[in-house]
C-alpha cells in the first residue's frame, strides 16, 4: 500500500478493501457516486473469494478498468487461466521488490491504456454529419485511427448539430463538417487538409533520405525503429495512420510479449512513438508513384511533391478484397464497411451486425462487435469456423451469446435506398431475406501494388517478388549487379519489400514485423556496397 502510495498517491485515489467481497461493495458505491476506477489490483489469495473471482465480478461494475493480478509463484497457472477467465490485463508475481523495477513499470503502463480510454467531459473536434454518409464515416474514421477525440453529431439525431450549422451559417448540403474549438471549421474537408489541421505532418522536411518507407504497417513501422535507430533518415510515407491491418484489429492475442493481448491500436501507438524518438519522420501522404534514377529512387506523393532518397522499402501491405455483389458500391461507407470499422461500433449498439467472412479477422470483428450490439450473425462461406480460424477464437466466439455463426452462408443481393436496408442470403436451407443495417466484410485480400513500377516484378496476384524468389520466378531478367539480390530485395536494386505485400508472405503482425526489422539489416549492406 505504502509504495502505491508513494507513486500513485498525487495522482490517483488509493483504496483497500480487507475481502473480495469488500472491494466489490466499494466498487458499488463508487459507481453510485459516479466515480471512475482505473485499476483494480487484487492478490489472488483473500478471504472468502479468490482474486480471479473478484477480478472477474468487477467487469460488471468497471468494465472499462485496469485488472491486475497479484499471484505468490505457486499460483502462476491460476493467472495465466484467469486471463481469459476474468479477462485480467497483467500478473504480478510476489514479492514486487524493488518496486521500481518490478511494480511501477507494468501498472504505469496499464494506467496510461486506461488514460488513453478515458474520456473525460469534452471540449475539442465536434463533427457534424450523418452516419450513413461514406465521406462522414472515412472523417470519423480517420480521426480516430490518429487517436483524435471528437464528438459525433449526428445531423439526423441530435438538434445541437442543426445548432452547429446554423452558427456557421452553413447547410446540410456541406456535411461534414469539422468543428475546432477555435472556430474555424473544415467544410467537407480533403485527408490532407484535416491532417494538416490536426497537426500531422503533410510535407517533408528534407529533400533527400536515406530510406523511405512506404506504409507504416507492422512491417513499416519495424523498419522505421530500425532505420532511425541505426542512424539512417527515414522518412515513413502513410496516407491513413499508423497500424496498417493490424491498427484496426480490436486484440491481437498471439503477438509475442502480451500475453492478455494487446489492441492494434495500442501496438501501433508504441511503434510510433519509438521511431519518432530515434528521429524516423512521418508524412500522412499517399505515394502515388516511384521512379528510379542513376542509383536513386523518387517517391511522389498525392500533393504531387516529390522526395528522393538512397532506398525505398515498400511495406504497403495489403487492402480487404470487395464483395462481388452487383449494386453493393453505392452503399460503402453506408452500412457496408471493409474492414472492422471499429468507428462504427458505438452506433450498432443494441443493433443486429453482420460479419462477412470466417477468418481470424472476421473473428476478432465479432468478438469486438458482440460487446455493443444486441446481436452479431456472422456469415460464414466454409462449412466450419474451425477451417479459417485460430482454435483459441473459435473457443471466445462459442462463449458469446449474443454471437450467431451461419456456416454454408454466402451473401448474393443487397438492397435499400440511401444506406444498406436488406441483404439477401444463400444457405444451407436455400435462400432468404435479412433486414440488415450494418455489414461488415472480412473477405481476404489484395496487393495495391498497381501503381508502382510496371518493370517492378509481381507474381500473377500483383504480390512483389524478393530475393530468391526473382530467380525462381525468371524476374532478375534486367538485373545488371554483379551480386545476388538481398532476400528481401525486389529486381530494382536499392528496392526492398517486407510484410503482406510480398509474395506467399506469412500473413501475421510478427512476421510483417520480423521483416521490416530485417529489411534494415540489408539496407545496410546494400548502401556500404554503393
Ligand atoms: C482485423 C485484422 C485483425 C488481424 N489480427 C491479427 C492477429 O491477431 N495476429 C496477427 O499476427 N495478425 C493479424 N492480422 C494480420 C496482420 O495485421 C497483418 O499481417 C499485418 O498488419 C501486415 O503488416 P504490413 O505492414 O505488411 O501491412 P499493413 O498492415 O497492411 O500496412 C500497410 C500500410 O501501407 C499503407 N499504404 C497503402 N497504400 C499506400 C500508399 N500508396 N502510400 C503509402 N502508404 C500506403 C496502408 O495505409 C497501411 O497502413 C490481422 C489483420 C486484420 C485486418
Amino acid at each position: 500500500m505504502q509504495d502505491l502510495r508513494r507513486h500513485y498517491g498525487a495522482n490517483f485515489r488509493i483504496l483497500r478493501a480487507g475481502s473480495g467481497q469488500a472491494a466489490l461493495d466499494t466498487c458499488k458505491q463508487l459507481k453510485e457516486r459516479g466515480d471512475t476506477v482505473a485499476l483494480i489490483l487484487s492478490d489472488q489469495r483473500m478471504p472468502g473469494m479468490m482474486g480471479v473471482e473478484l477480478l472477474e465480478k468487477s467487469i460488471a461494475i468497471y468494465p472499462q478498468a485496469k485488472r491486475a493480478l497479484l499471484t505468490a509463484y505457486a499460483d502462476t497457472e491460476a493467472a495465466i487461466n484467469a486471463i481469459n477467465a476474468a479477462k485480467i490485463h497483467y500478473y504480478l508475481t510476489k514479492p514486487w521488490d524493488p518496486p521500481e523495477e518490478k511494480l511501477y513499470p507494468p501498472l504505469d503502463d496499464l494506467l496510461e491504456a486506461w488514460g488513453e480510454g478515458y474520456k473525460p467531459p469534452f471540449d475539442g473536434l465536434r463533427i457534424v454529419g450523418v452516419r450513413w454518409a461514406q465521406r462522414d464515416h472515412e472523417v470519423r474514421d480517420f480521426l480516430q485511427r490518429n487517436r483524435v477525440p471528437y464528438v459525433f453529431l449526428d445531423l439526423e439525431k441530435t438538434p445541437e448539430a442543426v445548432e452547429e450549422l446554423k452558427k456557421y451559417k452553413l447547410s446540410d448540403a456541406e456535411l461534414p463538417v469539422v468543428m475546432f474549438p477555435t472556430g474555424d471549421p473544415l467544410v467537407q474537408p480533403s485527408q490532407t487538409a484535416l491532417a494538416a489541421r490536426i497537426g500531422l505532418r503533410v510535407q517533408a522536411a528534407k529533400d533527400f533520405y536515406d530510406l523511405v518507407i512506404l506504409g507504416a504497417g507492422p512491417a513499416g513501422l519495424a523498419a522505421a525503429v530500425y532505420g532511425a535507430s541505426e542512424g539512417l533518415r527515414t522518412l515513413v510515407v502513410e496516407p491513413q495512420a499508423p497500424g496498417g491491418q493490424a491498427g484496426s484489429s480490436s486484440r491481437i492475442e498471439n503477438y509475442l510479449g502480451f500475453p492478455a493481448g494487446v489492441s492494434g491500436e495500442e501496438l501501433a501507438k508504441r511503434a510510433y512513438i519509438q521511431a519518432t524518438r530515434f528521429g524516423a519522420e512521418f508524412l500522412t501522404q499517399r505515394a502515388s508513384s516511384l521512379r528510379s534514377e542513376n542509383k536513386y529512387h523518387f517517391v511522389k506523393l498525392a500533393d504531387d511533391r516529390e522526395v528522393s532518397c538512397q532506398t525505398v522499402l515498400v511495406s504497403l501491405g495489403v487492402d480487404y478484397r470487395k464483395l462481388d455483389i452487383p449494386g453493393i458500391d453505392r452503399f460503402t461507407g453506408a452500412g457496408v464497411y471493409y474492414g472492422a470499422a471499429m468507428t462504427e461500433a458505438m452506433s450498432c449498439a443494441d443493433e443486429e451486425v453482420f460479419i462477412v467472412g470466417g477468418a481470424n479477422s472476421a473473428g476478432q470483428a465479432a468478438m469486438y462487435f458482440s460487446n455493443y450490439a444486441a446481436k452479431v450473425s456472422m456469415l460464414v462461406r466454409a462449412s466450419s469456423l474451425a477451417q479459417g480460424m485460430s482454435k483459441y477464437l473459435v473457443d471466445q466466439i462459442s462463449e458469446r451469446p449474443n454471437i450467431i455463426v451461419e456456416t454454408g452462408t454466402e451473401v448474393v443481393a443487397v438492397d435499400g435506398k440511401e444506406r444498406l436496408g436488406c441483404i439477401r442470403l444463400k444457405g444451407p436451407n436455400g435462400e432468404r431475406e435479412q433486414l440488415a443495417t450494418s455489414m461488415f466484410i472480412f473477405i481476404g485480400a489484395a496487393p495495391k501494388t498497381e501503381w508502382l513500377p510496371s518493370e517492378l516484378a509481381r507474381d500473377a496476384r500483383g504480390f512483389l517478388l524478393t530475393g530468391p524468389q526473382l530467380k525462381t520466378n525468371n524476374a532478375l531478367g534486367n538485373w545488371r549487379e554483379d551480386r545476388q539480390p538481398f532476400l528481401l530485395e525486389c529486381n530494382l536494386p536499392g528496392i526492398f519489400a517486407a510484410g503482406d505485400v510480398r509474395s506467399d508472405s506469412i500473413k501475421r503482425v510478427a512476421s510483417a514485423v520480423g521483416q521490416g526489422s530485417m529489411a534494415v539489416q540489408f539496407i545496410h549492406q546494400y548502401l556500404a556496397k554503393l
